[in-house]
Formats: C-alpha cells, sequence, structure tokens
C-alpha cells in the first residue's frame, strides 16, 4: 500500500508556493475501514484573504507569459501525474472508495485534461472577421477573468479539480481551490505536482477547510471574480444567488436523475451491461449515474432477469483488491440518505426486486456499505424517480411507446445525462433532437465523458456552464472585442458606411 509524500499525518495548505500547517483540523476517513488514513486542515477565512492578496501578485504576473509558456507547466504536469499515476489512484481509492479500477480511471482523466488543456496555450482560439467598414480590421480574443474560486465535491477528487483548474491557468488566471474536506489528498498531492512543475508561487493555491467557512469566504471575496462549483443543488443554488448579488460570474454543475431507454428493439445483453456500469460503478455516487431505467414493457421481463442475473455477480468490498467490483459509500450520512429512499420507494409502492440494505458483515470491517438496489414498477413522478439519491439505487418504469419514454425522461428537474439502446436509426436521431440531457449517449450507458467534449447540463443541473471541452474556457476567460482603425481618418460604425 502507498505513503502519503512526506510522511504526513495533517496535510497543510499550499499558499504562495508555501506549505502551511494549521491548527484545528478533522480525520479523514477510509470509507472502505471506517480508519482515519490523515488529518485535514480546517482552514479559516483569513487564510482565504492571505491566498486571494498572493494571487493577486501572482496573476498580474502570470497573465504576462505568453500562453504557449503556461502550457509547458501543464504539460510537467501531466507527465507527473502519468509517472504517479498508480500511487494516485491508490491514494484515491483509499479516501474516496472508489474501485482501484474506476481510480485509475479518474486519475488517467486529469492527465488527459492536462495534456488537452496545455495544447490550448497555442490556440486559445478568437475571431478576426471583416468590419463594415474600409481600412479597418476587427478581431475578438480571450483574456483571464483573474482569481479563480474552484469548489470541488469528493466523488471526483481528482478529474472535477483538473476539469476546472487547468483551463483557468493555461488561460492566464490564479486559482484558489477548495476540495471537499471528505477527500483531501488527491488536492494535497496535485499541489506537490503544481510545485514540481514549476508553476509559479501563487498562481494555484489550495485552501482545506469546511464549505461554510473556507468555501463562504471564497464566495464573497469581492477579488475572486469567478467560482466554479460541482456539488450538491441546495448548495449551488445558495452559491448562485450569493454571486447574483455580487455580479460574479459562477458556474454549476449540480447532479441529474439520469435514466437509461431501452427500447423493444435493443440489444438487451448490451443494454444491461449499460445499465449496471453506469448504476452501480462508483457505487452509484456519480452526478451522471443511471437511476431510472425506462423500460419499453414488451422487453421490461427479460430486461429484469438480464439484471437480476448480473447483479447476483457483483461483489462488494474493499476497491483496493483488484477483484471487487463495487466500493463502498462515501460516509454513515451518505449510507442513511440512501436507506431513507428505501423506505420512500417501498411506501411509494415501487416492488424492491433486488437490495436494498446496508451491508455490515465481517468482510466488510468498520466500513460503509449498501447492496446494489434495484426497484422496478416504480411511475415517473415517484420520489425515487425524481430525486438524487446518489448511492447504488436504480428504478425500473415502464413505457408503451417511443414518445413516452421521452416524455419520462425529461419529465424530472435535472437535465445531465441520457441513453437509448435501440436498433432503429430513425429513433435514434429523434431522441438525439428530443432529450432534454446536456449529455446523450446511444447504445451505452449514461457514464463515459471524455474530457475534450463539454460536460454539464440543462435545467437544475446547472446554470448554462460547461465544464471540460473548449466550452471550459469560456468560464475563464472575458472575451474582448478589438478594432483597429488603419484608414487614418475617423470612420463612425454603421453612420460612414458606404452603400
Ligand atoms: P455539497 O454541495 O455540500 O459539497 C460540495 C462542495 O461544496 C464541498 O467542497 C463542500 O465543502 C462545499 N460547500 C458546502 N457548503 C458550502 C457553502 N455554503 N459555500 C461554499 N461551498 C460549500 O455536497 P455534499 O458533499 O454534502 O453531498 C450532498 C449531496 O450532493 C449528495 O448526496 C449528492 O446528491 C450531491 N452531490 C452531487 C455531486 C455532483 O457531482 N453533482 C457531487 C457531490 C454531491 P465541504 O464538504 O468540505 O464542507
Amino acid at each position: 500500500m502507498v505513503a502519503l509524500s512526506m510522511e504526513v499525518q495533517k496535510l497543510k495548505n499550499y499558499v504562495d508556493g508555501k506549505w502551511m500547517n494549521v491548527n484545528k483540523s478533522k480525520a479523514v476517513i477510509n470509507p472502505a475501514t471506517g480508519m482515519e488514513i490523515v488529518q485535514v486542515p480546517l482552514s479559516d477565512s483569513d487564510t482565504v484573504n492571505a491566498a486571494v492578496r498572493a494571487a493577486g501578485k501572482a496573476q498580474k504576473k502570470w497573465a504576462l507569459v505568453p500562453a504557449p509558456q503556461r502550457a509547458e507547466v501543464l504539460y510537467r504536469v501531466g507527465y507527473l501525474m502519468k509517472e504517479r499515476k498508480e500511487r494516485l489512484s491508490q491514494l484515491l481509492t483509499m479516501e474516496n472508495g472508489k474501485v482501484i479500477e474506476e481510480a485509475r480511471g479518474e486519475v488517467q482523466e486529469g492527465i488527459d485534461m492536462a495534456f488537452y488543456m496545455a495544447g490550448e496555450g497555442r490556440r486559445l482560439f478568437g475571431q478576426t472577421t471583416p468590419t463594415e467598414l474600409k481600412d479597418k480590421f476587427a478581431m475578438s480574443q480571450r483574456s483571464p477573468v483573474g482569481i479563480v474560486g474552484i469548489i470541488t465535491p469528493w466523488n471526483f477528487p481528482i478529474a472535477i479539480a483538473t476539469w476546472k483548474s487547468f483551463p483557468a491557468i493555461v488561460a492566464g488566471n490564479a486559482v484558489i481551490w477548495k476540495p471537499a474536506t471528505e477527500t483531501p489528498i488527491m488536492a494535497f498531492e496535485l499541489a506537490k505536482i503544481f510545485e514540481e512543475a514549476g508553476l509559479p508561487d501563487g498562481v494555484m493555491n489550495v485552501i482545506f477547510g469546511s464549505g461554510l467557512v473556507v468555501g463562504e469566504a471564497m464566495v464573497h471575496h469581492d477579488d475572486i471574480r469567478v467560482i466554479s462549483f460541482t456539488g450538491s443543488n441546495d448548495t449551488g443554488r445558495n452559491i448562485a444567488s450569493a454571486c447574483g448579488k455580487q455580479l460574479k460570474k459562477v458556474s454549476l454543475e449540480m447532479g441529474g436523475k439520469n435514466a437509461v431507454i431501452v427500447m423493444d428493439d435493443a440489444d438487451l445483453d448490451l443494454a444491461a451491461m449499460g445499465i449496471l456500469w453506469s448504476a452501480f460503478g462508483t457505487s452509484g455516487q456519480r452526478c451522471t449515474a443511471c437511476s431510472r431505467v425506462i423500460v419499453h414493457e414488451k422487453v421490461k421481463q427479460a430486461l429484469e432477469e438480464r439484471l437480476l442475473a448480473a447483479m447476483a455477480n457483483l461483489s462488494v468490498g474493499n476497491g483496493l483488491d483488484e477483484s471487487i467490483k463495487i466500493g463502498p459509500i462515501i460516509n454513515q450520512a451518505a449510507i442513511d440518505k440512501i436507506k431513507k429512499y428505501i423506505k420512500i420507494g417501498k411506501e411509494e409502492g415501487a416492488k424492491l426486486l433486488a437490495g436494498g440494505f446496508e451491508l455490515t458483515n465481517e468482510h466488510h470491517q468498520k466500513g460503509y456499505y449498501f447492496a446494489p438496489t434495484l426497484f422496478t414498477d416504480a411511475t415517473p413522478n415517484m420520489r425515487i424517480a425524481q430525486e438524487e439519491i446518489f448511492g447504488p439505487v436504480v428504478s425500473i418504469i415502464t413505457v408503451n411507446s417511443f414518445e413516452e419514454a421521452i416524455e419520462v425522461n425529461n419529465g424530472v428537474t435535472y437535465g445531465l445525462s441520457s441513453s437509448i439502446f435501440t436498433s432503429d436509426v430513425n429513433r435514434v436521431f429523434k431522441a438525439q433532437r428530443d432529450l432534454d440531457t446536456g449529455i446523450i449517449y446511444v447504445n451505452a450507458g449514461t457514464t463515459g465523458a471524455e474530457i475534450h467534449l463539454p460536460f454539464g447540463g440543462t435545467k437544475g443541473t446547472g446554470n448554462g456552464h460547461r465544464d471540460s471541452g473548449v466550452q471550459a474556457l469560456d468560464v475563464f476567460t472575458e472575451w474582448k472585442a478589438i478594432y483597429v482603425d488603419y484608414s487614418g481618418k475617423l470612420q463612425r460604425a454603421q453612420i460612414d458606411v458606404e452603400s
């Protein structure tokens, strides 16, 4: 098993290129074993103020470094992450619980993002356009916003941070990052990598602490001009309204109630595999996790049989064991939330086909485990079919037509990811047009985003911004429109136009 860098028992903040001790701290628990792995600092708002001062100074210089040179640092970050991939993956499994294969996938996502965004150092494209006047030139270009605040959740402790911080850095911003207190180790390791990669002091600052103290201080600080947040709907809405009052730019990604549609012409074996992977991968704790299956009545029974057979082979346990398919749930509060929804589902009249209970035997030590759970005969308006449970719980809803399937898919307040299994090309194209989510999969489950495409959703999932892809650059840059008149005389737009 790997050890933390510098044999640390207690993590340190990374502010202005220096490692800083904080007096107050709390234990970080490995959700697979219930054992403490490290102490995470609980910083105060003064630390945020100090980091903002440092970031302000650093950003002014960083913005003047040519973008291809800024990108060189990201290439080095990518190579260091690649070198340390196995170490990072094991630490990720220890702090978050996801199985090691998925942890390796998450670290790989960060590596991909580093190289992709480093490439932007030689692009950061603006536009050149004709102008309506003679001897005049027009173009648009991106410029950094300044100091960027990043607030990330525990379910993807490294990937989400890379989706946000790498575009911010290549575009010439300085970053203040508050990782989730539940999973701080990836942030500590990534800060070390930034330091070793030669990122100038103050360009990346990592502050550990609670959302209520450090997060709020960031959201309310006048000099942080952008907040990029991923997490719960309630927290995101509060952040958005605080930012709105300050006219601060805010980008939100707040989860989903994602569905897989299985039509009567689908490959059912493939559909069952897609559902299993997207419903129970990361123990259902992904914002894109499948938590509804919308199935045509003609194939309902056949699909249920396949799902139940496949679920019987899912091993639940410590994700560091390569044979384990499903890891633990993040903490006791999350277990309690899942249990609450199992009760609600039963009371609402859905039929429990499998699971529905916490796993507490000796094999599961003192960790937090929940059995993969399948409800059937759910109806679209039940709470288990409307609200985000964030655990290994999936509910089957039966429909009679393609049109009804689309309507049920769209009948939730979220709009992150959806999927359809069908062999009818006409239905594929109609589904792309009519499904109202930001991400759509055809003949694959609801998870599996790649970093060079925009990630985010419609309706209650967010506020119109996207993580990753070139679209992420829009969050961290301002557009400037530039007009150069080389006529040597005053030319008035819309007025001195020759007809
Ligand atoms: P939160 O939204 O509370 O946490 C996400 C991040 O926001 C954490 O870093 C947290 O800090 C921080 N935060 C919390 N409160 C504030 C605040 N007032 N101001 C600024 N930052 C704040 O989610 P939870 O971890 O509590 O999870 C609860 C539910 O949210 C889950 O069950 C799930 O339904 C959903 N969720 C969705 C995610 C997604 O990917 N869209 C990811 C995670 C959760 P800290 O935790 O350190 O206090």
